[in-house]
């Protein structure tokens, strides 16, 4: 039974969808390059245009579908680039640029519009940063208006003329399919890199971002930037394909196709997006007397998706995750695995909690609590409901500052208040409630518990450099073993919001073992699993703490905190009510008659 060799099928099958996902892009990339043999100039115009849309709406992807972020103005980006593009070429405000540069100057001042605009996310919620991106789109187009020297006001400026070899035609509409191509792949590439996943993590379960260490601050600053670049070389480019700019030809709805060309693609996907930006531009197009009523047609579509297929244009695609599961599943964790996840930590460090204390309003949650968890324990943590337990975790977690006391792992102080900051201690937990990205692979979700693990840049993600592709060899071999120490490697390409309960939990032990945690803290792992589940989840606690981990384990399943913790500490009303062996804990008076009710 000590076969430790890890099932290599699920990777295998991987990299076959891998294939299979990029067949749609060709696809589309063969028809973007045939196009011209039409030599409809019509026609070209139309893709040029649905082009430079993409890509606007590629890098905003990575806003509003990847990280959730209302940004319901970008246009203002599209304004920002068309304007800087166009008065750098006509020298109205400086000596006249070079087209070319200035596009990449346009793309530039995007940018820091970008991580402007973007700023707000980190402190607003959704509804009022969608109003602070609109409130700049109009102040964009007033600025437009009003500065008459370099804009043209009213009136207008002549959009800039690329020369050789991207001149006016065909020259042109390979321009833009080359720099849509290129975002899709850097977006494409980003998307697929630990910073994706910390993205839709943040979106889906930011509490679990959190602990595996992901900074959100950071990582958006990073991903608005990225996107208002795109979005101003795209209104450079807009500018050209125009060849006449007025503000008004950036207008409210211009935004909202935008914005809703990725909400019918589908949150957390690419080519879903990208289809929906075709569609919505090629669309009022065809059906030339349909323009006036585009609004509505939008609002219309916007409206069926989101009742239809709530998923998007993505999720009509995502036929395999369609594919009935086994019925019958079984969870048969490989604790014997376990070693080459985690590495053999010699004399690892003693959780301890001193004094602690929290209140909530009148309720004193915590009140002076003494706590010490060592390695290669299981320490349990029981009491009555509202003892106080799951704020323990979240004290030692770093979501509450305790009123008094200090958490120390070894001699470092945990600093309170900062959550994110745990992952570095590798201090890793479950939550009684699990915390999983829906929408993402069982093995996406396992690999963002191994974060902060990663040493390529976000530059080198979006370039796939060799650092990005070696975090993620590695990540996603850690991944898949981590999986099948827990038994559910078969499961790696599922859908995670397609999992029962019970495989959930064992999940979110497979992602904390990412983190080769020198603790690990298990907020009532067993609720909701069969008794055969329980057997199998104590064998598999009691093997990660012989590793060297010190787990902490809140449980109310009295059976398993009885057959694996080396101690017990109960708690009543916030305070130790008795602590000790399990023996002792068993046959403690004020416990059996309090707790346990014998
Ligand atoms: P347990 O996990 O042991 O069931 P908790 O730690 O969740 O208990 O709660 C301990 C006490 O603190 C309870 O009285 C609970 O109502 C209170 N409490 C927990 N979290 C909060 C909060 N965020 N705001 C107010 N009261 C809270
Ligand atoms: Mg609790």
């Amino acid at each position: 039974m000590t076969d430790t060799s890890a099932p290599a099928q699920p990777v295998r099958a991987l990299s076959l969808a891998r294939i299979e996902g990029a067949l749609p892009w060709i696809a589309l990339g063969l028809v973007g390059l045939l196009l011209p043999l039409l030599d409809d100039s019509y026609i070209g115009v139309i893709a040029q245009r649905a082009f430079i849309y993409w890509i606007l709406s590629a890098g905003l992807n990575l806003v509003v579908g990847y990280a959730g972020q209302i940004a319901i103005g970008w246009v203002s980006m599209l304004t920002l680039g068309a304007y800087t593009t166009a008065a750098l070429t006509a020298g109205t405000a400086t000596p006249a640029w070079h087209p070319y540069l200035a596009l990449v100057a346009g793309g530039a001042v995007g940018a820091l519009f970008g991580v402007i605009v973007g700023l707000p996310a980190l402190r607003l919620r959704t509804f009022y940063f969608a109003m602070t991106t609109l409130g700049f789109a109009t102040i964009v187009t007033q600025v437009a208006l009003a500065w008459k020297e370099v804009t043209g006001g009213g009136v207008g400026t002549p959009g800039p003329v690329f020369p050789w070899p991207f001149d006016p035609g065909w020259g042109f509409y390979y321009f833009c399919f080359i720099l849509a191509a290129l975002a899709t792949w850097m977006t494409a590439n980003l998307a697929s890199s630990r910073f994706g996943r910390a993205l839709v993590a943040i979106r889906d379960a930011e509490v679990a971002a959190e602990a595996s260490g992901v900074a959100k601050p950071r990582l958006l600053v990073a991903v608005f930037l990225f996107a208002g670049a795109l979005g101003g070389v795209a209104g450079g480019l807009f500018a050209s394909l125009q060849s006449y700019i007025t503000p008004d030809a950036f207008t409210f709805e211009m935004s909202v196709l935008f914005f809703i060309a990725i909400l019918i693609g589908g949150r957390g996907s690419i080519l879903g997006p990208a289809l929906g930006t075709i569609v919505l531009t090629v669309l009022p197009e065809f059906a030339a007397p349909l323009v006036q009523w585009s609004t509505f047609l939008y609002a219309a579509l916007l409206l069926l998706i989101v009742l239809i297929i709530p998923g998007g244009i993505a999720d009509l695609l995502d036929y395999k995750n369609r594919r009935p599961l086994e019925r019958h599943r079984e969870i048969v964790p490989r604790p014997e695995l376990l070693a080459r996840v985690l590495d053999r930590r010699t004399g690892g460090e003693v959780l301890s909690l001193a004094n602690v204390e929290l209140s909530f309003g009148g309720v004193r949650a915590i009140a002076g609590l003494d706590l010490e968890i060592r390695p290669g324990e299981v320490h349990g943590l029981i009491g009555p409901n509202g003892s106080g337990k799951t704020t323990t975790l979240n004290v030692i977690s770093g979501y509450y500052a305790p009123e008094a006391g200090q958490v120390r792992l070894g001699d470092a102080v945990l600093p309170p208040r900062a959550p994110h900051l745990r992952a570095d201690y590798r201090i890793a937990r479950t939550f009684q409630t699990p915390r999983l990205i829906g929408g993402a692979s069982v093995l996406d979700n396992v690999m963002i518990g191994g974060t902060i693990d990663g040493q390529g840049s976000f530059a080198e993600s979006l370039l796939t450099l060799p650092r990005h592709r070696r975090d993620e060899k590695r990540l996603r071999e850690a991944a898949m073993l981590a999986l099948a120490v827990v038994g559910l490697d078969q499961l790696a390409a599922v859908r995670a919001d397609r999992l029962q309960h019970s495989e959930l939990r064992f999940m979110e032990i497979a992602r904390a073992l990412m983190l080769r945690p020198a603790c690990l803290m298990l907020d009532e792992p067993a609720a909701g699993l069969s008794a055969d589940e329980i057997r199998r989840l104590g064998a598999l606690i009691v093997a990660i703490s012989r590793q060297g981990t010190a787990v902490l384990l809140v449980e109310h399943h009295a059976d398993l905190i009885f057959d694996i913790c080396d101690r017990v500490t109960v708690l009543n009303l916030g305070k130790v009510l008795a602590a000790g062996t399990p023996a002792e804990i068993r046959s403690h008076r004020e416990v059996v008659s309090a707790y346990l009710g014998a």
